[in-house]
């Protein structure tokens, strides 16, 4: 049995008495829905001295703006997901997180700690495993050498191969979503296409929060009227499971040219990947199935396969023509 480490629990009435809590030698965490914290706590993996409750800050709601919308951090998923314009003008936002966990996390897990959560493997919670670097840096990686079927093949690195496990954040990336944050140092806002670090030499590294840094909303552009969209996601049973490969399009088209496309890729890299060699191939060109094939083979061009994970290569260029396929109608 593993011993929870002794932690403070504070409940912050406001934002600045929430960041003033966090302080910024990053010994504190933030609780939201608590849907991954409080289960990596138990298994005695975050061990924070003090941790914050924000549920009761005004964060939660969506603001509708013409061409965006303002998610509040705390708005739940199924929330977002239920909201009328998500449906008209983001449907495959909607269909990210309809196929995550279920009903009951997706009515108490927000939006922000959903792109918080941890990239992860099963080594990473469990502490009988000695070799994690990102739980113990320096111990090496034990999917590496060991199980890593479901792991990342891009923008792996020999510390990490642990996938971002969010299918939200694929959608989010593809449409160049913005996080905005506020912490010690006053507000400021990130693109979320350059908010996920690769593991690198360091994978307890995995955005660019500074310590005690709140999300305090995610703003997200809507597509175009007559953009269509597609999440694509493709797992070891139909539901309550991670991505194996997934993949978010949406595409504009004009008579049988693709117009515009946004592609980007999950289940297979350590960070939500947009795949913008596989948007150059599309842009402008004549839909086929085999434009589809290059621009996914373009999309993968730089995977980095082990034993155990090589068929997620095929897989996600399989899955990317597939989305393609279904936005586009396009079949040969
Ligand atoms: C069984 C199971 C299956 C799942 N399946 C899927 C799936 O298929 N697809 C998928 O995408 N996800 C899946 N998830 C992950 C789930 O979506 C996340 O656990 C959830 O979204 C986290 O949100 P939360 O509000 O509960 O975050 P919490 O657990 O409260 O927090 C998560 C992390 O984010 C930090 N945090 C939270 N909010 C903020 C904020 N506003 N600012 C700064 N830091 C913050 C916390 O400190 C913590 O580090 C699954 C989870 C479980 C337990
Ligand atoms: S892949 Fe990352 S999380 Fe998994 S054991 Fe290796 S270092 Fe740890």
């Amino acid at each position: 049995m593993i011993a929870v480490q002794p932690f403070e629990y504070v409940r912050a009435g406001a934002l600045t008495e929430a960041i003033g809590e966090a302080g910024t030698d990053g010994s504190a965490a933030y609780l939201a829905g608590g849907t991954t914290q409080l289960d990596l706590m138990k298994d005695g993996v975050l061990r924070p001295s003090r941790l914050i409750d924000i549920t009761r800050l005004p964060l939660r709601g969506i603001e509708h703006h013409e061409d965006t919308l303002i998610v509040g951090s705390l708005t739940t998923m199924e929330e977002l997901a239920a909201d009328p314009v998500v449906g008209r003008r983001l449907p495959f936002v909607r269909e990210a997180l309809l196929r995550s966990a279920s009903v009951q996390l997706r009515n108490m897990a927000t939006i922000g700690g959903n792109l918080l959560q941890r990239t992860r493997c099963r080594y990473f919670r469990d502490r009988t495993v000695a070799t994690c670097n990102k739980r113990a840096p320096g111990s090496g990686c034990g999917a590496i050498t060991g199980a890593h079927r479901t792991s990342a093949v891009l923008g792996t690195s020999t510390s990490c191969i642990a996938t971002h496990a969010s299918d939200l954040a694929v959608t989010l990336v593809a449409l160049d979503a913005t996080v905005h944050v506020t912490g010690a140092e006053g507000p400021r806002t990130i693109p979320l296409t350059g908010f996920y670090r690769v593991p690198g030499e360091d994978p307890s590294v995995e955005n660019d929060l500074r310590p005690g840094e709140l999300i305090t909303a995610i703003e997200v552009p809507l597509l175009p009227q007559e953009a269509r969209s597609h999440y694509l996601k493709v797992r070891d049973r139909a539901s309550y499971e991670f991505a194996l490969a997934s993949a978010a399009v949406a595409v504009t088209m004009r008579d049988t040219r693709v117009e515009s496309a946004r592609v980007a890729l999950g289940g297979v890299a350590t960070v939500p990947w947009r795949a913008v060699e596989a948007e150059a191939v599309l842009t402008g060109a004549e839909a086929s199935v085999a434009l589809f094939r290059t621009a996914a083979h373009a999309a993968v061009a730089g995977a980095d396969p082990r034993p155990q994970n090589a068929f997620k290569v095929e897989l996600a260029q399989r899955t990317l023509v597939r989305s393609l396929q279904s936005v586009t109608g396009v079949n040969s």
